[in-house]
């Protein structure tokens, strides 16, 4: 079968692979995202990146092979985080912090091919959502995780930083929980997603504190959760958190992050890393899909067949207006 290999940044190849065997439910790929991850590796500036390597971690697959509670025919998304249940940090339930971390499409080849062989435990069937939307709920497990990582309460004031397809699904997820919730981007059209979520996108001027306070009465956000991974914002979002409260980072900043110890203890920070996120997670996430709590479906705003993902999904990286590209792993283009 055919496979979509990334051999080195930019250079991609088409190579004939052997189907899978052995262990794990047979199943077909459906529908696989496009994030910041994958766009990094492509321009080589993803830090814990390995080349040669197959893409796709945002997935969704058809079951081919009855297994279990899974039934051929079923479409179900997939939890690409492989973790080795014998660590630490997995016997006390956090496998997304596992040691041995695997991640499909990252560390191990993911699913720019047509067939994979996968653990059960790692698929989640829907008998109501489309492929497209199951292939979303990797992204948004990683904005469910860092909302429940912030401990957000109903009415909390909450400020998101970064409003590319992360920050939106941590923005849509507080939401969820009934935050009081603005959002800031320093691009317009990223602004104008965060705007479907609530009335306050605010753009980081001079002094971004002035137009976080005008947004929420005067006060500073007792959460922010920080989206970007970009230096200047990370110091910018420690700067906006109110007495008390609690900065998440989901976004990775690569380097070091120095904060005024006097002022962490003044203002009584809390400081909380977000990574990935659980079984428990890609759970809750499911539920909140099928009943209706969140809809993501205008999160897609691009979709483009397999066959053409060497030639357009550079011109697709930061992109104005592109949320997320969807690639159908079913069309022939
Ligand atoms: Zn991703
Ligand atoms: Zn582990």
């Amino acid at each position: 079968m055919r496979a979509l290999i990334l051999h080195a940044p930019g250079k991609w190849a088409w190579e004939d692979i052997q189907e899978p065997d052995g262990e794990g439910v047979l199943v077909r790929v459906q529908q696989v995202g496009i994030c910041g991850t994958d766009y990094q590796a492509i321009r080589g500036c993803q830090p814990f990146f390995t080349y040669p390597r197959r893409l796709g971690h945002e997935i969704s697959v058809q079951v081919l092979e009855s297994a279990g509670d899974l039934v051929q025919g079923m479409y179900c998304a997939v939890n690409p985080y492989m973790s080795c249940a014998d660590c630490q940090a997995c016997k006390r339930g956090d496998t997304n912090c596992c040691y041995g971390l695997s991640v499909l499409g990252i560390h191990q080849d993911g699913a720019f091919t047509r067939l994979l062989r996968l653990p059960a435990f790692s698929l989640h069937p829907s008998t109501s959502l489309p492929p497209a939307i199951l292939a979303l709920v990797e992204p948004l497990v990683v904005g469910y995780h860092a909302v429940k990582r912030a401990r957000i309460s109903e009415r909390d004031q909450v400020l998101v930083v970064g409003q590319g397809p992360i920050g939106l699904a941590c923005a849509l997820m507080a939401n969820a929980v009934g935050a009081d919730l603005a959002v800031m981007d320093i691009r317009e059209d990223r602004r104008q997603s965060g705007l479907r979520l609530t009335e306050r996108a605010l753009a980081p001027v001079e002094n971004p504190e002035i137009v976080v306070r005008e947004a929420f009465d005067g006060d500073l956000p007792v959460t922010v959760i920080e989206a970007t991974g970009n230096r200047a914002a990370v110091h910018q979002s420690y700067q906006l958190v109110a007495p008390g409260g609690t900065l998440v980072f989901v976004g990775l900043y690569v380097g070091n992050f120095e904060f005024d110890d006097p002022d962490f203890h003044r203002r009584e920070l809390t400081l909380r890393a977000s990574r990935n996120g659980t079984h428990d997670d890609f759970c809750a996430v499911m539920s909140l899909l099928e009943n209706g709590t969140i809809d993501p479906s205008w999160f897609i705003t691009d979709r483009i067949p397999f066959t053409e993902v060497p030639d357009r999904i550079k011109s697709l990286d930061g992109a104005q207006g592109c949320i997320k590209a969807m690639v159908d792993m079913n069309a022939a283009g």
